[in-house]
């Protein structure tokens, strides 16, 4: 089962993680209910990013210590976010039992792996793999450009 597979993938639960500046910790003790990427126009403005890279839990399996704002970007969500550092935390949904955590947040972002792209009728061209940019495993080998007339 595909399914199947792409938990097994997952690291083991709990899943531990917290905002930039570390006043908000939580723990995500129970396997994701699903890990997606949404490249809709309110994600990408709420993140600030291309796209959201989230997984959803049971709402029951998430704890965490610190104080969140939130505010409502929909009838049906609120986005919770770190009012000190302003780092984005939850996706609390108001119609099921379910926190979706962005995978950036996770001490080990790499610990979930995303099972599918949603919302691509949105995303920006160059958002969505696969492309033939060049990848490095980690930062660019080459410098950035110098500023015109530098
Ligand atoms: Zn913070
Ligand atoms: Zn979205």
């Amino acid at each position: 089962m595909a399914e199947a597979h792409a938990i097994r993938r997952n690291a083991p639960p709990p899943y531990r993680g917290g905002c930039l500046c570390g006043a908000v910790r939580y723990v995500a003790a129970a396997p994701t209910l699903g890990a997606r990427i949404c490249h809709c126009a309110t994600c990408r403005a709420a993140m600030a990013a291309p796209y959201l890279a989230q997984a959803q839990f049971p709402r029951r399996a998430v704890s965490w210590e610190g104080t969140t704002a939130r505010w409502r970007s929909s009838d049906r969500l609120y986005r919770h976010f770190c009012p000190r550092c302003g780092t984005r935390l939850f996706l609390e949904p108001r119609d099921a039992p379910r926190l979706g955590i962005p995978l950036a947040t996770l001490d080990d972002p790499a610990a979930i792996q995303p099972e599918m792209h949603v919302w691509t009728c949105e995303a920006l061209p160059w958002a969505l793999g696969p492309d033939a940019l060049p990848r490095y495993p980690q930062g660019s080998p080459l410098p950035y450009r110098k500023p015109a007339g530098a």
